[in-house]
């Protein structure tokens, strides 16, 4: 992130209606116009400012677009009701029955059902492809193709997206690379390196409280009213909209995000070099070991660190349940999807977030059923979290050290 936008961020200050210091909630779903004119103007999309009915805009929505459009340095977001929201709103508006979209082949479950699955209905096909390998994703754009698109960290996997490399290619090929940082906000900043287009679940990290789901999509002033266009946009016709009242308290919380995720990193940079130190199989894009460190570190906006998801693989499902329920009943986190909350949250993707990817395609990408994500939480000692999270692979016989540091 340059100092500008993240000084950008620091620097929004709204007022509520009565000098508040926080915005005003918009509780409403249409609005008042003081002449027909300018309704049927703000219909045309020709009155600025005003709002029409809070399917297209309002007042609390547009002000957490603002501060999650300076987050990523574009010119503005729109808000959506979840990560699919916005994902599937983004591709309904750049494909057209027939067309072909290049993606990454480790990404979220849901994204990959809607790619996969959902898109035939309109003979939208989708190539999915090892994202790391540019010459393959140079070599699969079609004429049809209407955008690359990656997680810049992936789900489940933590495979790092080189971002400039790959808007490089999107660039010669006059198409939008579109790029879901729901993984790493603030660490990774993809519109400064060249995506055109930034998607986030915001029910993770941003928010942080794992109470809400919400999403957003970064980009252009012309294509995020494109979203919005009342005759055809995407955004405004599937209608996953998110209530003001969220939109909110989403934004309350995306004050502490720039902690949150220094807090995220430290830990489980902490935790997956103790792991990795006493041999087991770990993924942590903070490591050297993991493919796409040195891709990271070019990339990233170090003062942040490496995220806070890391996986484990254990070797089967049916210790990474063990480990899960019994870490569960040390109080050490929850057994629960999702990610970016302040406790630690595990899961096996393979049985659960990326369960729509068939079992072929999980090990050909290496995804294997003992493997065990985990959102790593703000714990204060984190030293006595790995104590204990290692007591409990000792007891399973995932470790076999009976030595436990103090
Ligand atoms: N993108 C990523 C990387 C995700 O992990 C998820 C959900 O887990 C989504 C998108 C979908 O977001 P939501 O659940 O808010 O619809």
């Amino acid at each position: 992130m340059n100092k500008k936008a993240a000084n950008d961020l620091q620097d929004l200050q709204y007022f509520g209606e009565y000098g508040g210091v926080n915005p005003s909630v918009s509780d409403s779903s249409t609005y008042t116009f003081l002449s027909a004119k300018t309704m049927f103007d703000t219909f045309e999309g020709n009155t600025e400012g005003c709002y029409l009915y809070s399917r297209h805009s309002s007042p609390s929505n547009l002000y957490l677009g603002e501060a999650l459009a300076a987050l990523e340095g574009t010119e503005t977001a729109n808000v959506t009701a979840s990560g699919m929201g916005a994902i599937t709103a983004v591709i309904m508006e750049l494909c057209n029955a027939g067309d072909h979209i290049v993606s990454s082949r480790t990404i979220y479950g849901g994204t990959y059902a809607f790619m996969k699955n959902f898109l035939k209905k309109f003979n939208v096909s989708t190539s999915f492809l090892d994202i790391t390998d540019l010459k393959a994703v140079a070599e699969s754009i079609t004429p049809k193709t209407k955008m690359i698109y990656c997680e810049s960290v992936s789900n489940p996997l933590l495979e790092v997206a080189d971002i400039i490399a790959l808007s490089k290619i999107a660039t010669t090929n006059n198409i939008p690379l579109v790029v879901d940082n729901t993984f790493s906000p603030l660490t990774i900043s993809p519109a400064k390196l060249g995506a055109d287009i930034v998607i986030h679940s915001l029910t993770k990290f941003i928010n942080g409280t794992s109470d809400c789901v919400a999403g957003v999509v970064c980009g252009t002033k012309e294509f995020c009213l494109s979203l919005k266009d009342v005759n055809s946009g995407a955004g405004m016709l599937l209608g996953s909209t998110l209530d003001s009242l969220r939109g909110a308290s989403i934004l309350k919380n995306m004050r502490t995000l720039h902690i949150r995720m220094k807090k995220h990193s430290e830990n489980a940079q902490f935790l997956s070099q103790k792991f990795e130190q006493d041999g087991l199989r770990v993924v942590y894009p903070g490591l050297e070991s993991h493919q796409g460190h040195l891709t990271m570190k070019g990339q990233m906006n170090l003062q942040y660190g490496y995220g806070g998801l890391m996986t484990i693989d254990v070797g089967t499902l049916e210790k990474a349940n063990a480990l899960m329920e019994m870490m569960q009943e040390k109080k050490l986190g929850y057994l629960a999807v999702s990610l970016g909350f302040y406790k630690t949250l595990f899961s096996a993707p393979g049985t659960s977030t990326s369960s729509e990817i068939p079992m072929e395609e999980q090990a050909a990408m290496g995804l294997g059923d003992g493997l065990i994500r985990f959102s790593v939480g703000l714990d204060d000692d984190i030293q006595r979290t790995y104590n204990l999270m290692k007591a409990c692979m000792v007891h399973l016989g995932i470790l076999k050290s009976e030595r436990v540091e103090a």
